[in-house]
């Protein structure tokens, strides 16, 4: 089969042929038809501090992504040939204290697909059944293949309760516009998004947030304080990742308001504590991935609600040959969703 993996510890990937995988008795061998572009993989390609302290060679990376079921492990009996699905990353051992308490996406032994395990920039793939949702035969497998990061903007929403609401989120990225769209569709005031590029703020006005800011252009802290009348935010949600960021989106947060952090700091941040944070009460909340499964039927409903079209929020498609444009498009941190697209091999 055709496949994009990662053999060097240096800037790239490989096109390759492999040999198909063969699945275990709990798993399932999919055909994979659309396999979205993370950050994560975004690291992969660049191979930087943070892939090289995490990821052994070689590795068949992509992990975002919709299938059809063409085999079944003898042990998986809720599945069959056909059927379509979607791929939860969190990949859990089924055995730890947090699996055993509803909260498996933070299993104490959790892989990751296309990171721990080989994953899915590639014509089949090895999903353990554990880990696959059956696709409901509305949405396509492009949707499908974004409802992964889908569901961390729905898992980060629902730690607030947005109706009525003043909610800011920095980062405009997929997730960040989809933690918008969820705002939104909550019964938000309204939504502020706050990004440094016009072509994601500008998806992000087009997808339904009320007012957009550039931080590159603005003084973000002051502009929040003109819309809100000196109030604050209700709801910060921050899914940068820059450390630059963190304290300038505590310092928007009203007294006795929500903050909740997605994105992933490369090493310790610096916060004023007290005055952001104890001094107004926040009440802080730290969301990764998705709940299984509690978060996946959150966000199948809001998409067979027919209120929320996902589809724009994907704006570009490759060949999987053609994966160097696709990935150095990605890293420029203007598009939306970038899906490969994968042809029956
Ligand atoms: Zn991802
Ligand atoms: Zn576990």
């Amino acid at each position: 089969m055709k496949a994009l993996i990662k053999d060097k510890p240096l800037r790239g990937a490989t096109f390759t042929d492999l040999p198909t995988p063969q699945i275990g008795d709990n798993d399932l061998l999919v055909r994979v038809r659309a396999a979205a572009i993370c950050g994560t993989d975004i690291h992969i390609y660049q191979w930087n501090e943070y892939a090289a302290s995490r990821i052994k060679l070689p590795l068949l990376f992509g992990h975002e992504y919709a299938a059809e079921v063409v085999e079944i492990g003898k042990n998986v009996t809720n599945f069959k040939k056909g059927d379509r699905v979607a791929a939860e990353t969190h990949v859990p051992c089924g055995h730890c204290y947090q699996c055993a308490t509803g909260l498996q996406h933070i299993c104490e032994d959790m892989k990751i697909l296309g990171v721990h395990m080989d994953g899915a920039f590639s014509e089949y793939s090895i999903l353990p059944a554990v880990c696959a949702w059956k696709l409901d035969p509305s949405i396509s497998y492009d949707i499908g293949a974004t409802m992964e990061p889908f569901g961390i903007g729905v898992h980060a929403m629902s730690k607030t309760k947005p109706a009525g609401k003043k909610v800011i989120v920095f980062g405009c990225g997929p997730i960040g516009i989809y933690a918008q769209m969820v705002a939104k569709l909550s019964g938000a005031e309204y939504v502020v998004g706050v990004d440094i590029t016009k072509e994601r703020l500008n998806l992000a006005k087009k997808m339904g947030a009320d007012v957009v800011l550039n931080a590159k252009e603005v003084d973000v802290v002051d502009e929040v304080n003109k819309i809100t009348k000196g109030f604050g935010t209700d709801i910060v949600v921050e899914l940068t990742g820059n450390k630059a960021v963190v304290n300038d989106a505590t310092r928007t947060l009203r007294r006795g308001g929500d903050i909740v952090l997605v994105g992933l700091y490369a090493g310790p941040v610096e916060l004023d504590l007290v005055n952001n944070v104890i001094y107004k009460e926040a009440n802080v909340y730290g969301v990764t991935g998705r709940i299984m499964w509690d978060t996946w039927w959150a966000a199948q409903s809001m998409i067979l609600s027919g209120k929320m079209d996902l589809d724009p929020v994907i704006t570009h498609h490759f060949d999987l040959k053609d994966y160097d444009e696709a990935l150095q498009l990605a890293e420029s941190a203007i598009t939306g969703k970038i899906i490969f697209t994968m042809q029956s091999g």
